[in-house]
């Protein structure tokens, strides 16, 4: 991948190393990529953080498979798209439906090769009907943005599908429960069985949760490539939580690095010789 220059400042803002594509920086003899130059904070945090390289890479976690979803998990498992997105917006599967204002079911191409799964709507989302439109969503675009993807129309290899965990926004942007997670669950489920990503990119505590069914800190999580149902996924900090801790943000760039190098894999294996 080329940078340009609006991309090179982004990320000369935001203190971040460069992403090379493996097959690059193998001809061309490079070293594993290093942090912006000049910038010792962002160094600092790269070398600390410092999990990803083609040579280094951690060996893969263990894989998880998705359990059995609740009840009435049997049916969405067989929706297609409309289908789907119709069980969504009637759903009162919980008590979340009783204060939304719309349900926020999920953007981006149907078959993208890049799955973004975060946690829950918030105000703005539960107003627009769109994931991720507020702060944290603007970080979450501009970082996307930085290594060529967009939510935007583009083909699949480029646009991304952004879903949450929840459809329905908690009161107040508190943090979801258990029991509004499980009711939830059978549509991610069957969003990603639809999509069928390459790659998926957990975004925070309850998008781990639900997909790899750990407690773990998402800082002891994120570094190595885990699977769920067959899919690579990269765990990585929520932009909101980026936004309140800034200085995490060159270990998500690191996140968005190695996701890279996994998708191009993952990719090269589907379509390999
Ligand atoms: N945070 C999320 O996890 N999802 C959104 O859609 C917005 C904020």
């Amino acid at each position: 991948m080329r940078w340009d220059e609006r991309q090179l400042s982004m990320l000369r803002e935001i203190g971040i190393r460069l992403w090379v594509p493996p097959d690059e920086r193998a001809a061309a003899g490079d070293p594993p990529p290093t942090a912006v130059a000049g910038d010792t904070a962002a160094e600092a945090a790269v070398v600390e953080a410092r999990v990803y390289s083609p040579a280094g890479r951690p060996a893969a976690a263990a894989p998880h498979e998705p359990v059995a979803a609740a009840a009435r998990g049997g049916d969405v498992a067989t929706m297609d798209w409309p289908a789907l997105r119709a069980a969504v917006a009637d759903c009162s599967a919980c008590k979340l439906c009783s204060g939304r204002t719309q349900t926020v079911f999920g953007v981006g191409n149907e078959r993208a090769h890049w799955m973004i799964v975060g946690e829950a709507p918030g105000e703005q989302e539960d107003r627009q009907g769109e994931p991720f439109v507020g702060k944290a969503g603007q970080l979450l675009d501009a970082m996307l943005r930085a290594v060529g993807l967009t939510r935007a129309e583009a083909p699949p290899e480029r646009q991304v599908y952004i879903a949450n965990t929840l459809k329905c926004r908690p009161p107040g942007n508190r943090n979801p429960q258990p029991d509004e997670l499980a009711q939830c669950e059978p549509f991610l489920v069957r969003q990603i069985a639809l999509v069928q990503p390459k790659i998926i990119l957990a975004m925070g505590r309850f998008a781990v949760q639900a997909l790899l069914r750990s407690d773990e800190p998402v800082g002891r999580l994120r570094g190595r490539v885990h699977r769920y149902a067959g899919v690579p996924l990269v765990v990585t900090y929520h932009p909101a939580y980026l936004l309140r801790n800034p200085q995490d943000k060159a270990r998500a760039w690191d996140d968005l690095c190695l996701a890279l190098d996994v998708a191009a894999d993952s990719v090269a294996g589907a379509t390999g010789p």
